[in-house]
């Protein structure tokens, strides 16, 4: 998909891109930033996470912490406790002490403007990590996952799962989903989203997928701040109210940590791994609790994104502004914040079940005792 978008980027807007100095597609900018760097090595990165609740985001802070410090900087890692308060307060914090970068996983996308006003006050520049921070035109670069890929990997292994090829409305058999979707504040969720519909949704209309609950709507399935113990309720609600007689055969998850919350719920409600089966459960970023469920026949499916190489990338992003050099981004057209398009860098998810956890250990991602 991406080399598609890249196609229709490079024929649309190449002379604009030309003009701003970028290029898309794997290429180089200069013209994202509003940034003027006293040019070299050396000073504190601030690193604001949004959450320890996760294990992706402990990873994703220790490894630019880690990887920052080898290439000549001190760290400031800072964790909000989901808090978008907490999370002004840190940044605000690290301006005064004069970081020199601030790489920000936001909590809330919207709520970031005035502290973000006051980092280009002071002439430091931003990195927004793998959520994108909206409305402000402070915002530097953007380094994240193909998000809508993610929910196009989702959506696509619940139709693999049930074997449906072709929409057809005259197929007699047909199958209950339930759809989540991840938090309304963070603008990843309607990535996401969209990116799973765009595969389920034709079967939807075709009848073949039926939401007994009749909840379709994204405003209707999200999870505020991701939490798994509020997906829970939802689907004790779902089950209790909609599936009296009829089982559910597949839920479309967003993230690892919902995913425990609905199996956890489906359990409660007496679906187990053998006499009344799990549905298809999706799922995101390979925690190793998800994977160890997979590999249990529990969870049936995530989407692996290294969190490794991601701190790479918004690593080499920031050193090469700090330095002067250019910026390496591979997509100048999608990422708009509202207020501009944010220049990107967008790595690859993979699908990961039963069948290919092996990857993870054959990447380093986890050992296999781990995987036990
Ligand atoms: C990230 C996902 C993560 C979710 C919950 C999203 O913004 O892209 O990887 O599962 O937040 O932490």
């Amino acid at each position: 998909m991406r080399t598609r978008r890249c196609r229709i980027a490079a024929s649309a807007v190449l002379a604009a891109a030309l003009a701003a100095g970028l290029t898309s597609c794997g290429q180089e900018a200069r013209g994202g930033s509003r940034y003027q760097p006293p040019e070299g090595k050396g000073g504190t990165i601030g690193l604001a996470m949004p959450t320890k609740s996760s294990e992706r985001w402990i990873a994703d802070g220790k490894n630019m912490a880690k990887q920052f410090r080898a290439a000549g900087y001190k760290t400031d890692l800072q964790y909000g406790d989901d808090k978008v308060e907490n999370q002004v307060a840190q940044i605000e914090n690290m301006i005064t002490k004069g970081h020199r970068l601030l790489v920000i996983a936001a909590i809330d996308g919207s709520a970031l403007t005035d502290v973000l006003k006051q980092a280009a006050d002071a002439n430091i520049p931003v990195i927004s990590y793998d959520r994108l921070i909206l409305g402000t035109k402070n915002v530097d670069y953007y380094a994240s996952f193909d998000n809508e890929r993610v929910g196009e990997l989702q959506g696509q292994y619940i139709l693999d799962k049930l074997k449906l090829k072709k929409p057809d409305e005259n197929a007699d058999k047909h199958y209950n989903i339930e759809l989540f979707a991840g938090s309304p504040d963070d603008n990843n969720t309607k990535y996401f989203w969209n990116g799973a519909m765009k595969k389920l949704k034709p079967f939807m209309k075709s009848g073949q997928l039926v939401v007994r609950s009749k909840q379709t709507k994204m405003n209707q399935a999200t999870t505020l701040r991701w939490d798994g113990g509020t997906a829970q309720k939802r689907m004790d609600d779902l089950i209790s109210k909609s599936y009296g007689n009829e089982d559910v055969d597949a839920v479309l998850s967003p993230y690892d940590g919902i995913s425990i919350g609905i199996i956890s719920a489906l359990k409660s409600a007496g679906y187990d791994t053998k006499r009344h089966p799990l549905p298809v459960v999706t799922g995101q970023d390979a925690e190793l609790a998800s994977v160890k469920s997979i590999v249990a026949g529990n969870q049936t499916q995530t989407v692996f994104k290294d969190t490794r190489k991601l701190a790479k990338q918004a690593v080499q992003m920031g050193d090469a502004m700090l330095t002067g050099k250019k910026v390496q981004v591979n997509n100048t057209t999608d990422y708009d914040n509202g207020k501009k398009v944010v220049p990107a860098y967008l790595l690859k998810p993979v699908s990961v079940d039963k069948k290919n956890t092996q990857l993870l250990v054959d990447e380093g991602y986890f050992t296999k005792e781990q995987l036990k």
